[in-house]
């Protein structure tokens, strides 16, 4: 029995909670939005590296199809980081993977997550606030999983929340004009987005697509935009925007294409970019 059981204590030590064999301390996120907030706190950090279970491409993760290869990402992973708020439907069979694998949840500290009845929206880091929430948690967590290196961790967390606090900063004008500001959402990732800037949002329930919507809803939702004075219609380069377009057109409200943060090119200041050019679409609002 012997042999077995230095097997077993071999596979367990996969994933400590500290730097593997290999003396690297691996970090793998679940997908986009965490991997470019990870690069942001421990890229460049001798000793650490950041990778992603998912292609930046695949959209939504709470739409993604786990697979046995995901699983093997996460193989190597000293921890794993991922949004929570239900969007990684797979946590179960990581957990029962890698039972001693370390996940940390970047939006454990985050209390206003947008809610339809008693629905949790998760995606909330398109929120600003929500945003520095989750790297403030990410780099304590990282920390405390990884003592090495805590103080990178600590001061690349708080170099990066300052720039996204003064990305703001220059933007105040568009904040403006965004409060209080009625328009309909069509994109499950932006209602934390209209939350933060205290707007008057309606929303549907669309998945990230709205082709699902039934010709009842479609004329309920067009009925609410007449009603409500509403101008503008979010949308994102994600969706698939028929329904945007027919809305538009049946009220003269105006299509605005956001950008979500959830896909993109990947490197550490796709966010910041991200959000810099929403800021300069909305300002068009004014116009
Ligand atoms: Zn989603």
């Amino acid at each position: 029995m012997a042999p077995v059981i230095a097997l077993t204590s071999a596979a367990c030590v996969m994933n400590p909670a500290g730097p593997d064999d290999d003396g690297t301390f691996n970090i793998v996120t679940s997908f986009y939005p965490m991997q470019i907030l990870v690069m942001n706190i421990a890229g460049g950090i001798d000793g650490v590296s950041v990778e992603c279970m998912s292609e930046p491409d695949i959209g939504c993760i709470h739409d993604h199809v786990f697979s046995t290869s995901d699983l093997r990402m996460v193989e190597n992973a000293d921890v794993f980081v991922e949004n929570g708020l239900e969007l990684e439907l797979f946590n179960d069979q990581i957990k029962s993977a890698y039972p001693d694998l370390v996940i940390i949840e970047a939006s454990e500290d985050v209390t206003d997550a947008p809610s339809d009845g008693d629905e949790v929206n998760g995606h909330v880091w398109t929120s600003p606030a929500d945003y520095i929430i989750q790297i403030d948690t990410v780099a304590r967590a990282l920390s405390a999983a990884d003592p090495g290196h805590a103080a990178e961790y600590e001061a690349n967390a708080r170099e990066y929340a300052g720039r996204i606090e003064e990305l703001i900063g220059r933007n105040e004008d568009a904040s403006e004009i965004l409060d209080g500001m009625r328009v309909l959402v069509l994109d499950e990732t932006l209602p934390s987005f209209c939350e933060y800037f205290n707007m008057d949002y309606i929303t549907l329930e669309t998945d990230h697509e709205q082709s699902a919507l039934s010709a009842g809803d479609l004329r309920d939702v067009i009925g609410s935009v007449n009603d409500n004075g509403i101008a503008a219609i979010f949308v994102t380069a994600d969706g698939e925007n028929d329904i945007a377009d027919t809305i538009a057109g049946e009220t003269g409200a105006v299509i605005y294409e956001l950008n979500s943060c959830m896909t993109g090119e990947v490197y550490a200041d796709a966010y910041i970019d991200q959000m810099a050019e929403n800021f300069e679409t909305l300002r068009g609002i004014a116009g």
